[in-house]
C-alpha cells in the first residue's frame, strides 16, 4: 500500500512539472549561490574599470562596454532576485566585497593609468577571465535560466573581446590569452559579433 501511494506521488508531482526551466523543489548548491554572488561582483569590475579608463582617457569604448557590463550586473540581479540570494556587492564604484576582485581592481586600474593601449590590455584580460570564468559557472549547474545567464554574458564578452583585440591590433599590439586556450580565442576573433540574449 505504501509502495502505490509512493506511485501515485510519483505520478502527481511528474504531472505538475511542465516548468520548462527551474525545479524549485531543489535548492541550489552552494557552489551555485556563490557562483552568482561573485559573477554580479565580477560584472562590476569590468564596468568599474572600464569607466575608470573612460574617465582617462575620454574613449567611447569604454564607456560603450561599461554599459553593456551595467546591463549583465542587472541581469545577474534578476537572478540573484528570483532565487533570494544576498547581493554582496556595493554601490559605490571601485569597491569589493570579495577581496579577490578588489585587488584585482587595484592591479587593473593602476595599469590603466600607464596608457591607452595598456586600458585596451586590461579589457581584453577581463574579458578573457569573465569568459573563462562564465564556461566554469556553465559546468557547475544542471538549472536552464542559470546555463542560459552564464551564455548571454559569455555572448557580450565575446563581442567585447572582439572590440578590445581590434583596438589593441589598431594600436600595433597583440594580446595573448591568458585564462582560456589559444585555439578559443583564436575561434572568437575569427568569428563576426553576435547579438545576445532573446
Ligand atoms: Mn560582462
Ligand atoms: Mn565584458
Amino acid at each position: 500500500m505504501k509502495n502505490l501511494i509512493y506511485f501515485f506521488v510519483l505520478i502527481l508531482l511528474s504531472g505538475c512539472d511542465d516548468s520548462n526551466d527551474t525545479d524549485l523543489s531543489e535548492p541550489l548548491s552552494k557552489t551555485e549561490i556563490e557562483n552568482l554572488q561573485y559573477l554580479k561582483e565580477e560584472e562590476k569590475l569590468a564596468r568599474d574599470v572600464y569607466l575608470y579608463a573612460h574617465d582617462l582617457y575620454g574613449q567611447i569604448i569604454f564607456e560603450n562596454i561599461a554599459n553593456s557590463e551595467q546591463a549583465h550586473m542587472n541581469s545577474v540581479t534578476v537572478m540573484l532576485d528570483k532565487y533570494g540570494i544576498q547581493d554582496l556587492s556595493y554601490e559605490a564604484r571601485g569597491v569589493f566585497y570579495n577581496q579577490g576582485l578588489q585587488n584585482l581592481y587595484k592591479e587593473l586600474t593602476s595599469l590603466v593609468d600607464k596608457s591607452v593601449q595598456e586600458a585596451l590590455f586590461v579589457g581584453a584580460t577581463i574579458e578573457d577571465l569573465d569568459i573563462f570564468d562564465l564556461n566554469n559557472f556553465m559546468d557547475t549547474t544542471d538549472y536552464e535560466d542559470l546555463q542560459n545567464l552564464y551564455e548571454v554574458l559569455s555572448c557580450g564578452s565575446k563581442n567585447h573581446m572582439r572590440a578590445f583585440s581590434q583596438d589593441i591590433v589598431n594600436s600595433g599590439g597583440v594580446y595573448v590569452a591568458q585564462y582560456i586556450s589559444e585555439e578559443d580565442y583564436a575561434l572568437i576573433l575569427a568569428s563576426d559579433m553576435e547579438k545576445c540574449g532573446n
